[in-house]
């Protein structure tokens, strides 16, 4: 598990951070650096730690034991914690927590008053706010005025108010209905780019992380399980949960025969593959686990089948709209493949399995993820 190296300050840097309650172990070893400008997305499942990760960073929790550094400086030491109003950060949850009584210009300027902004700046500032979370004539209204999605680009523009250094952010569209979601993503994704503050984005949906982070971290038991780009975590998965949680739910066993050069060439069935993966972790004899995306394999022509192809038995095939999902059976393994065409059960297909869209691993690890 590797950082991204830069000769660069890092805006937030984490070191073996720790958070219990009582024999619980909320968070535990997280060790993270988040370079400024970064987008980093939190991605795991409900209960994971998310949530306590950012409210360590924010300041709204201590930690049990850890060291947290915001913009060079430490927030916590033994015996002293920032509270949270004096750390350079700003957070927007889920629940959008905007004041009823207060009039969206109100809600964007509370902050910079509390942060003893020039009074002078509040209307400008305000002004380009609403315009880029396009919320242009919407000052003067009430929440209860406005669309759950307008209440969500308040709630973000109150954050963005007094230029945190850094933005953080729980789950903040997980309120909103799935059309909506989809289309804030995305224009929280350009919002992000745009305004350059550093952020940390926490969510449950892959999706969502793949879009909105520069890198991923992916969380289990309040630990980091990967960390990298959406292309590293989608396409090459260190471990197998981490390849079930993005999709590889196609799986095979294999035996390896040769492992050289970042090239491993297994044996599956009667049939001799390549796939790329650390060679230098595996050698020949070993049982290993191959996963695969159904989106990554193909049918192969029969008179293509020659090479890099799992040989295989439909069992059902449906029409799924944009193409047929198929079903096959190939000694023990069930893998679903998707096919342009109807193919009817009992019929022998070939599969082709792209080298670098498979990845093995040690099937006893594979069991116990
Ligand atoms: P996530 O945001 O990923 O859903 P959380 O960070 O909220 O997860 O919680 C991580 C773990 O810590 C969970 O098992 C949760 O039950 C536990 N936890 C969180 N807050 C408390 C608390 N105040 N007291 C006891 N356990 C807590
Ligand atoms: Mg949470």
């Amino acid at each position: 598990m590797s950082d991204s190296s830069t000769n660069q300050t890092p805006e937030v840097s984490i070191r073996q951070l720790r958070r219990t309650y009582g024999d619980a172990v909320a968070l535990d070893s997280i060790d993270l650096d988040i370079q400024p400008g970064e987008v980093i997305a939190v991605l795991g499942a409900s209960g994971c730690g998310k949530s306590t990760l950012l409210r360590l960073i924010g300041g709204l929790d201590q930690p049990t034991s850890g060291t947290i550094d915001i913009g060079g400086v430490r927030v916590n030491t033994p015996g002293f914690v920032m509270p949270a109003e004096k750390r350079p950060v700003n957070m927007v949850f889920q629940d959008y927590a905007l004041w009823p009584h207060m009039t969206v210009n109100q809600i964007i300027r509370f902050g910079m008053r509390y942060r003893k902004i020039p009074k002078s700046d509040w209307a400008p500032r305000t002004k380009e706010l609403l315009s880029l979370l396009e919320l242009d004539g919407l000052g003067d209204r009430f929440p209860r005025q406005l669309s759950g999605g307008q209440q969500q680009r308040v709630a973000i523009a109150r954050a963005l108010a007094t230029n945190p250094r850094l933005l953080l952010l729980d789950e903040p569209l997980s309120n909103l209905d799935s059309q909506l979601r989809l289309q804030m993503r995305d224009e929280l994704a350009v919002i992000l780019r745009q305004v350059g503050t550093t952020a940390m984005y926490v969510t449950h949906d892959l999706q969502e992380a793949l879009t909105l982070g520069d890198r991923l971290i992916v969380m289990r038991h309040g630990k980091i399980e990967q960390m990298g780009t959406a292309l590293d975590i989608f396409r090459r998965p260190a471990t197998p949960w981490v390849a079930g949680l993005v999709g590889f739910s196609n799986r095979v066993q294999v035996e390896v025969e040769r492992a050289l050069d970042g090239r491993i060439q297994v044996r599956q069935g009667d049939r001799r593959l390549e796939i790329s993966g650390d060679s230098n972790s595996v050698s020949s004899g070993d049982r290993m686990t191959m996963m695969m995306q159904p989106a990554a394999l193909s049918l192969a022509e029969v008179d293509k089948c020659n090479s890099n192809c799992i040989t295989a038995v439909v069992r059902d095939c449906h029409f799924e709209g944009l193409s047929w999902r198929l079903r096959c059976a190939a000694g023990d393994s069930l893998l679903t493949v998707h096919a342009d065409r109807s193919v009817a059960p009992g019929e022998m297909v070939c599969i082709a399995v792209p080298p670098e869209r498979a990845r093995a691993y040690p099937s006893e690890a594979v069991a116990a993820a």
